[in-house]
């Protein structure tokens, strides 16, 4: 990434684990096969299961990559230190890899990301970045930012393929994380991906997966059953042919399974 800190293209999403057990399985599951990198959040309520995962797994320190992010109440500059204190005394660390403003809060996403560029100065994190942030956001934070942020975590799928916000993080140098890469699951019956997938030989998961990954787009699945989380992961093992490419790319219909960032109701 921009400031030479690497990230892996494929990491765990943990959003909605929070039966204890049930996440701690999960997650212990991912490190052992193989997955480095968890994509947590304050709002996620599993930070502690995070920390205990990595605990249990024996993997170091310094070879995993763990994300979290502040939430939208604790947002502002003060709030987003204290918030971030909070995050990794939960999670157990003496740093974190990336921290995210999670969604851009009028009037205070710009004091949050100042925060979190005093923590990356500090070492406490070793790359700062946001999420949900259109390019109009991300031209505020440039204005007051001496470090833009190296990463902007947003939806995208092949139903939602971002092409104008991709071209604006790469003409800045910022790098791209797809949340919900699987449509949260809901385009995983699509023809199109059915028929690439027979002819590849892959799932429909692993098909979109490959997508994201040749179009240089880092993304966080979720899954909590363990064949799925190995699945995932299966991807480096075949390429997808630029009409295959070509097909995925033109499902677009920009379809959002969550929210729009412009739109986002920030009252809780
Ligand atoms: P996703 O696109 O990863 O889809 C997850 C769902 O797809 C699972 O619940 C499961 O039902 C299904 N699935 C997963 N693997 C499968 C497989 N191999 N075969 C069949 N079905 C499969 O959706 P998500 O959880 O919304 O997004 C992933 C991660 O992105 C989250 O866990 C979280 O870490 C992050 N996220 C971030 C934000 C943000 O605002 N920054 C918002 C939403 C999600």
């Amino acid at each position: 990434m921009a400031n030479g800190v690497k990230m892996p293209y494929l990491g765990l999403g943990v959003y909605k684990m929070t039966n204890r057990d049930q996440a701690i399985l999960a997650m212990s599951e991912a490190l052992k096969i193989g997955y480095r990198a968890i994509d947590t959040a304050a709002l996620y309520y599993n930070e502690e299961e995070v920390g205990e995962a990595i605990r249990n797994s024996g993997v170091s320190r310094e070879d995993l990559f763990i994300t979290t992010k502040v939430w939208n109440a604790d947002q502002g500059y003060d709030n987003t230190l204290r918030a971030f204190d909070t995050s990794l005394k939960k999670l157990g660390l003496e740093y974190v890899d990336l921290y995210l403003t999670h969604w851009p809060v009028e009037e205070k996403f710009v004091d949050t990301y100042r925060a979190i560029e005093r923590l990356y100065e500090e070492k406490l994190i070793r790359v700062p970045g946001v999420s949900n942030h259109h390019a109009h956001h991300l031209e505020k934070v440039f204005l007051k930012a001496n470090v833009k942020p190296v990463v902007n975590q947003i939806e995208l799928h092949p139903y939602l393929t971002q092409e104008p916000l991709r071209t604006f993080c790469k003409q800045n140098d910022i790098a791209v994380t797809a949340w919900s890469p699987l449509g949260r699951g809901g385009i995983l019956q699509d023809e199109t991906i059915a028929r690439i997938a027979g002819e590849v030989g892959k799932s429909p998961a692993q098909v979109i997966l490959r997508w994201h990954y040749q179009h240089d787009i880092i993304s966080i699945p979720k899954s909590v059953t363990p064949s799925r989380i190995e699945e995932n992961v299966q991807i480096f093992d075949f390429e997808l042919s630029s009409e295959q490419m070509t097909s995925l790319n033109q499902l677009n219909k920009n379809q959002r399974f969550g929210q729009n960032p412009d739109s986002f109701k920030f009252d809780f």
